[in-house]
């Protein structure tokens, strides 16, 4: 796509609000004008007396030109974002709608956390309606999905009082997987050779553990959640599994946290002795993942396990005690229809376990065959927008609430990632995590820790920092102690203990 940008305004997110009509674009700087390459231009101005922005926008595709011109004025309450921006997000939103005969469900609000943005909003005094017909309103998001955002978001803000002050949450990463998923986009080991880097990589994993805990403890600070992630962390043995629960267990009292959970993912790695190990020290929540109960589609996609499977696995889950599972699913899988999600939601919400998390398909490094299957480039988003309404209406009547929304780049149709629980038993470090409201240590390969300063959840800004531990396990693998001081140094720096 070509787009040309003048005025005060971000160019990236003037980027991601062309993704809402034109998923997948890139913006290279060698783009040439040619038949199915969108050309945008966009200007701000401010009015010479400065009581208004407009915003005036074009869009040429092929033979067709759409322009649109908004105005703003500076006294119009604008509730999160900037007149500027609300200029020209009205602007591309309605070139687009004209040029490409669709409304995006999501408007013109294009981040990673709408329960953020609601919550913000009913943080700043505006009661329930008034949020909905901001969202309505200002970003142009549909009743639904309004609706869908408050409700995420006054769950949120209902668990964010569980956090004590000087909480912070535990995140380890085992980032190894029986087989690769084809549509996979995280660093993943997975080959014979590199899984036989467990061992050495579990020894460097307890140490990185140990000191962890330890400066956390020397800050003064507790530990709320802990969440063993991936990958697939049931990839580990049970004896494995053991020692990593018997490290935490020297400076964690399992049965003072909120929340234990072992992703376990893969239904093919799921034992009941593994689990049983889980249970005696703690877990309370595990995720068993078929992603879909059609076979043909399971194979197509790699997942290497049987529907059948992931029965087993879910009854091991069960009659293992652990208080919580999880049931992780994915709307608009290349190959997927309407037909086959809505029956494997079905299927999934009579076994009734306590969270069910519907994904929408987002391919980041798939192969572009995959992309071009998978319908990511639809903006309407065709099935896999019916199947996500078809959960979230199916899931409600079943007693199910929206805890938790993300949303990311390149899925089907713009579509969201929601979270549904049975009320009590949300998975509490996926809200503490997306919505930034406390600090977030992460251990092993892939894995960021995210240091949050946070007075009031949702109320008062965070400030926040990233620290990126190596990406791939054997980089993890070579990590020095020089490397884990810096580390330790930058934290204390954060919190003012140096
Ligand atoms: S289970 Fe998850 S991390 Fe592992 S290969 Fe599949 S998508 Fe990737």
């Amino acid at each position: 796509m070509i787009l040309n940008v003048s005025g005060n305004i971000n160019r990236y997110y003037v980027q991601t609000l062309c993704m809402v009509f034109f998923p997948g674009a890139t913006f290279g700087a060698d783009e040439e004008v040619r038949d199915g390459v969108p050309v945008m231009n966009v200007d701000v101005s401010s009015d010479p007396g400065g009581e208004s922005v407009t915003a005036y926008v074009s869009i040429r595709l092929n033979d067709k030109l759409c322009e649109a011109t908004e105005t703003v004025r500076l006294d119009e309450e604008i509730t999160i974002a900037t007149h500027e921006s609300i200029a020209v997000g009205r602007a591309v939103f309605a070139a687009g709608k004209a040029l490409l005969g669709h409304t995006p469900p999501w408007g013109i609000l294009t981040g990673v956390r709408p329960g953020k943005v609601a919550g913000g909003i009913l943080a700043s005094g505006k009661g329930v309606l008034k949020t909905k017909r901001v969202l309505r309103d200002e970003y142009f998001l549909t009743p639904q999905k309004a609706a869908l955002a408050v409700s995420v978001a006054t769950s949120e803000m209902k668990l964010a009082k569980k956090l004590e002050k000087n909480s912070c949450s535990l995140y380890i990463s085992i980032p190894f997987c029986p087989s690769r998923c084809a549509y996979c986009s995280f660093v993943s080991y997975t080959t014979k050779r590199l899984l036989s880097m467990i061992d050495d990589y579990l020894d460097k994993l307890l140490c990185d553990l140990e000191s962890t805990l330890s400066m956390i403890k020397e800050l003064g600070m507790t530990v709320s959640t802990v969440y063993i992630g991936g990958g697939t962390p049931t990839i580990l043995s049970p004896e494995q599994l053991d020692r990593l629960f018997l490290k935490l267990e020297e400076y964690i009292n399992p049965a003072e946290l909120l929340e234990f959970t072992l992703e376990g993912g893969r239904p093919d790695t799921i034992t009941a002795e593994k689990l049983r190990v889980a249970k005696e020290h703690g877990v309370t929540r595990v995720s068993v993942n078929p992603q879909t109960l059609s076979d043909q589609l399971l194979s197509e996609i790699g997942r290497h396990h049987t529907v059948e499977q992931f029965y087993q696995a879910y009854n091991i889950a069960r009659e293992s005690g652990i208080r919580d599972i999880n049931v992780d699913l994915i709307a608009g899988l290349p190959g997927d229809d309407f037909k086959n999600f809505s029956e494997t939601i079905d299927k999934i919400i009579e076994l009734a376990p306590t969270n069910i998390t519907v994904h929408t398909f987002s391919v980041k490094k798939a192969s572009d065959a995959l992309r071009k299957n998978s319908g990511v480039y639809s903006i309407t988003g065709g099935d896999a927008a019916k199947s996500v309404s078809y959960a979230q209406i199916k899931t409600k009547f079943a007693g199910y609430k929206p805890y938790y929304m993300y949303r990311q780049k390149n899925t089907v149709g713009n579509l969201e990632n929601v979270g549904f629980s049975v009320d009590g038993h949300e998975g509490l470090y996926n809200v503490f995590m997306m919505e930034e409201v406390q600090t977030i240590f992460s251990v092993g390969a892939g894995a960021v820790t995210k240091l949050v300063k946070c007075d009031e959840p949702f109320v008062s800004k965070s400030e926040i920092t990233r620290l990126f531990h190596p990406k791939y396990p054997y980089e993890y693998l070579r990590m020095t102690d020089e490397d884990k001081k810096a580390e330790r140094e930058e934290i204390f720096k954060f919190f003012g203990k140096e």
